[in-house]
């Protein structure tokens, strides 16, 4: 009787759900249109597909209601819930979305990502900020992390995302220290005045109190006419050194007297012949009057007029050769050079090698200092060791760029002639307001009581004083 019921229980069972199944297949459902589960970074505005009402396997238009509770800009897990009403049955559906924050935050240094900073320095921070898309501004969440090469800044936003970024500290330091000298650079002494240091400062950007570091190499002796260096040394904690150097020039201030040898004699002197068309119209007038003068040659013009003036008893003397200060006073060989191609020229036409020379522009030139800081202290001693005497002028005629007018150069003659010193007189014969001007200065000084004569090796120089 048993087995009877249990087959009347199953047949029962097996009608109900066939006709469950047959309802079920009958039923109107919810198709979702698109995804059952959708992320959505947060703050991305996006617009969801809807939902679909089937029946009998078919789209129908029929109404579904949407209840959707969906917060962009906010993170977190929504649900939205697709119903439709079928009678007294509801029907629904469900989609989830995901708002999330996957973005990580962004970290920003103040000051250098690479920093070098003094040895036996620590780093001073200089400033972070971290800012997050969705947190906003987490700089206070920043684990500031200390490590051997550098320092490591981290933080987490709070969806999890993580961000680290490095400032690379290297203790270094290559710059040298920076040696400022007091005074002058080029210091111009005189003979036999003691040196006294100026003294100098130091600067450095890792090291502090270097200036009582400093080490000073090279001997000035004030006893002897000549250009000196001294050598001022510093190293800083890191090995790194710096050196300047200052030029002292030992110069000899007697040779500035120019009141000097015979008094009222009058030495005209001419410079840079000579000229084809002036210097015979000069000689003429030197003829004319019986006046001996001096002639201080280059390589310009005839040489038969270097012979003239020989031969008619005036003093053929050496100037220069290339007249280039450059050239001239690169260098003390350079000097000699120069000097000695000139003597060779006069030897060739007089035989003679004439031992009176005039520097270009004279001893107390300043122009050689752009080539040779102290050549002229060097030169004007080395010159007399030589067996050269050179002269200079104590009256400048202005004809070299002063004045073109005859007249105008007469009277800057014969306005400062002296009776009580023998008076130099400094022309150019290769200017034609030169050959101009000569007779009435002539004619002047034999007026007024005044003798000419050329210089010779007995002649007292006179010397300006060198000022390099
Ligand atoms: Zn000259």
């Amino acid at each position: 009787m048993k087995k009877k019921y249990l087959i009347c229980i199953l047949a029962v069972a097996f009608f109900f759900e066939m006709l469950l199944n047959i309802s079920i297949l009958f039923l109107p459902k919810i198709k979702l249109e698109g995804d059952s589960y959708i992320k959505v970074p947060v703050f991305e505005e996006r617009q969801l597909q809807g939902a679909i009402v089937y029946q009998f396997g078919k789209k129908t238009k029929k109404k579904v209601t949407e209840k959707n509770n969906v917060d962009f800009k906010k993170i977190g897990k929504y649900r939205i819930e697709y119903t439709y009403s079928y009678g007294f049955l509801t029907i629904r559906k469900n989609r989830t979305v995901e708002i999330v924050d996957e973005e990580a935050p962004k970290i920003t240094l103040k000051g250098e990502k690479d920093k070098t900073i003094c040895p036996n320095t620590e780093y001073e921070e200089e400033g972070y900020e971290a800012i997050d898309n969705y947190d906003g501004n987490i700089t206070d969440k920043v684990e500031v992390i200390k490590e051997e090469d550098g320092i490591l800044y981290k933080v987490s936003d709070s969806s999890e995302n993580k961000t680290e970024i490095k400032r690379k500290i290297k203790k270094e330091d290559t710059e040298k220290p920076k040696i400022q000298l007091k005074g002058k650079n080029t210091v111009y002494l005189n003979l036999n005045t003691p040196y006294k240091e100026e003294g100098y400062t130091v600067e450095d950007n890792c090291t502090k109190n270097l200036t009582d570091k400093v080490k000073i190499t090279g001997t000035v002796n004030t006893l002897k006419v000549g250009s000196y260096k001294k050598t001022y040394t510093v190293a800083d904690a890191s090995g790194n050194v710096s050196s300047v150097t200052r030029t002292v020039i030992v110069r000899n201030p007697s040779k500035g007297s120019n009141c000097v040898g015979k008094a009222g004699v009058i030495y005209l002197t001419f410079d840079d012949g000579p000229h084809a068309t002036y210097t015979p119209v000069i000689l003429d007038v030197l003829k004319k009057y019986n006046v001996k003068a001096t002639f201080f040659v280059t390589m310009a013009g005839p040489d038969s007029l270097i012979k003239r003036e020989y031969e008619e008893g005036h003093t053929v003397a050496l100037h220069t050769a290339s007249h280039n200060y450059k050239t001239v006073y690169s260098s003390v060989d350079g000097y000699f050079q120069d000097l000695e191609k000139v003597q060779n020229r006069v030897y060739r036409i007089i035989g003679i090698r004439p031992t009176i020379i005039r520097f270009p522009g004279g001893s107390s030139n300043t122009v050689s200092r752009n080539y040779f800081n102290g050549i002229m202290s060097i030169l004007t001693d080395e010159v007399e060791k030589r067996g050269f005497s050179y002269h200079d002028w104590n009256i400048s005629s202005g004809d070299a760029g002063g004045t073109t007018n005859p007249r105008t150069e007469y009277n800057n003659v014969v306005s400062r002639l002296k009776k009580n010193c023998s008076n130099v007189v400094l022309m150019h014969d290769i200017k034609k307001h030169t050959s101009l001007a000569i007779e009435d200065i002539i004619k002047y000084g034999l007026e007024n009581g005044y003798t000419f004569e050329a210089i010779v090796n007995e002649t007292e120089a006179v010397h300006q004083s060198v000022n390099n």
